[in-house]
C-alpha cells in the first residue's frame, strides 16, 4: 500500500505531527489526487478533540479537499489525470438505497466519512491534512474553472453545508433570511443567500465583523453584544441558519423568526441545549437541522458558485500552522476559512 505524508493528531490534547499514513492502492474505480489545499473545518477540531466522543489516533481530519488528478483506475469514466477536482465530507456510500438514489448519500445507512470513519475495505477512513486521496471517482467532485483551488476546498463542506438548507426551504426575492454566526459556514451562507437573491442580515457578537457582513453582501447585521437587540428584532426573519458552534439560548434565537418561520441548525456544539418550547408555540416557528449534503447537489453548489463568481473568504497557511490555526477558529479569529497549502506537508 503506498505511504503519503499527512499532518495527524496522536491524543486528544495532542498537537498535529507530519506522519506517514496508508492510502490503498488505486482501484479500477478510483481516483489518485494529489491535494494542493485543504479547508480547515470546525467539525475537524469537533472530530479531532474528541468533542464529539472518542476518536482512533492517529487522526488525519480535513473534508475540504481540492487538487489535481494524479493517476487513475482502469475502469474510471469521469476523470482524467489533470482534473481539477474536490472531495467533500463523505468518500462512499451503498449506491443502492433509495437515499444514494435520491442523491442523498449522507442519509444512507452505509455511508462513508473522510475521516474518523472505516471503508468498506475495512480501514479507518484519513483525511485531508495529507499530500494524497484515493476516492472512488462516484464521490469526487468537479471544480469548475472559474474557480481556484484554494477558495474552492471550503465549498466542499462549508458551501454545500449552508447551499443545500438555503435551497431547501426556498432562499429567494422576498425571503428574510438571517445567517447567526458568522465563521467558515456562516459566511458562505451570506453570500449565497444573497445570490439567490434573498434579503439577508448576519446575527454575529461582533461588531468588526458586523461590518464587514456588509462587504460579504449582507443587507443588515446585528450584534448579540447588546441583548436588547433579541427584543427589538423579534419577528423579523422567515428563515434562519444557525452555524454558531457553541451553546446558545436557544429560545433568544427563535423569537427572532415572524410567524411560521423556520431555524435551521447546521452548527454542532458539544454539548446538548435546553428549549424553552414557549418559543416554538408563540408563532408556530419551526426548528430544523440539516447535515452537508448529496454528491449532486455538492456539485450543483460548486457549479452556482463559479456562475456567480465567488468562492470563500481564505487565509492561507503551512501546515506546519495548523495547532495555532485551530485555537484561531476556536476563538473566532479567522476571516473566514484557513486553508492549508498541501506543498507545506
Ligand atoms: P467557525 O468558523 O468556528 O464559526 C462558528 C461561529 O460561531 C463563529 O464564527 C462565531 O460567530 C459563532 N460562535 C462561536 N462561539 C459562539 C458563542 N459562544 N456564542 C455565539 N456565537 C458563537 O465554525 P464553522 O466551521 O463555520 O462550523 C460551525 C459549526 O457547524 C460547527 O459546530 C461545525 O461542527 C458545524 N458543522 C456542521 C455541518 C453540518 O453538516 N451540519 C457541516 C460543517 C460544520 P461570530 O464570531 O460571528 O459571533
Ligand atoms: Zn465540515
Ligand atoms: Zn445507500
Amino acid at each position: 500500500m503506498p505511504s503519503v505524508a499527512s499532518y495527524a493528531l496522536h491524543a486528544v490534547d495532542g498537537s498535529f505531527e507530519r506522519t506517514m499514513i496508508e492510502r490503498r492502492e488505486v482501484g479500477p474505480h478510483d481516483v489518485n489526487i494529489e491535494i494542493h489545499y485543504a479547508g480547515i473545518c470546525h467539525s475537524d477540531i469537533h472530530t479531532g478533540r474528541g468533542e464529539w466522543g472518542t476518536v482512533p489516533y492517529p487522526q488525519v481530519t480535513g473534508h475540504e479537499i481540492a487538487g489535481i488528478v494524479e493517476s487513475v483506475g482502469s475502469e474510471v469514466t469521469k476523470y482524467a489525470v489533470g482534473d481539477r477536482v474536490g472531495v467533500g465530507c463523505l468518500v462512499d456510500s451503498c449506491r443502492e438505497c433509495d437515499q444514494c438514489k435520491a442523491g442523498n448519500e449522507m442519509f444512507c445507512k452505509k455511508s462513508v466519512g473522510t475521516y474518523n470513519d472505516t471503508d468498506r475495505y475495512g480501514s479507518q477512513t484519513q483525511g485531508g491534512y495529507s499530500s494524497h486521496i484515493v476516492v472512488d471517482e462516484n464521490y469526487v467532485l468537479r471544480i469548475p474553472e472559474a474557480l481556484a483551488l484554494d477558495v474552492a476546498a471550503p465549498l466542499l463542506c462549508a458551501g454545500i453545508t449552508l447551499y443545500s438548507p438555503l435551497a431547501r426551504w426556498q432562499a429567494g426575492p422576498g425571503k428574510r433570511v438571517a445567517v447567526a454566526g458568522l465563521g467558515g459556514l456562516g459566511h458562505m451562507g451570506v453570500k449565497i443567500a444573497v445570490a439567490m437573491g434573498a434579503d439577508v442580515t448576519v446575527i454575529t457578537r461582533s461588531e468588526a465583523k458586523a461590518q464587514d457582513a456588509l462587504r460579504l453582501g449582507a443587507h443588515h447585521a446585528l450584534v448579540t453584544e447588546n441583548p436588547d437587540v433579541f427584543k427589538t428584532n423579534a419577528n423579523s426573519f422567515d428563515l434562519i441558519l444557525n452555524s454558531i458552534s457553541a451553546s446558545i439560548n436557544l429560545a433568544d434565537y427563535l423569537r427572532l423568526l415572524d410567524n411560521c418561520g423556520t431555524m435551521v441548525y447546521v452548527g454542532a456544539p458539544e454539548h446538548p441545549m435546553p428549549l424553552d418550547i414557549g418559543s416554538l408555540i408563540m408563532g408556530n416557528r419551526g426548528l430544523a437541522g440539516s447535515n452537508i449534503g448529496g454528491i449532486r447537489e455538492t456539485q450543483e453548489m460548486l457549479d452556482f458558485c463559479a456562475t456567480h463568481g465567488f468562492g470563500s473568504d481564505i487565509e492561507v497557511i503551512s501546515a506546519q500552522q495548523i495547532d495555532d490555526a485551530w485555537n484561531r477558529v476556536v476563538a473566532g479569529d479567522v476571516r473566514y476559512r484557513f486553508v492549508i497549502d498541501n506543498s507545506t506537508i
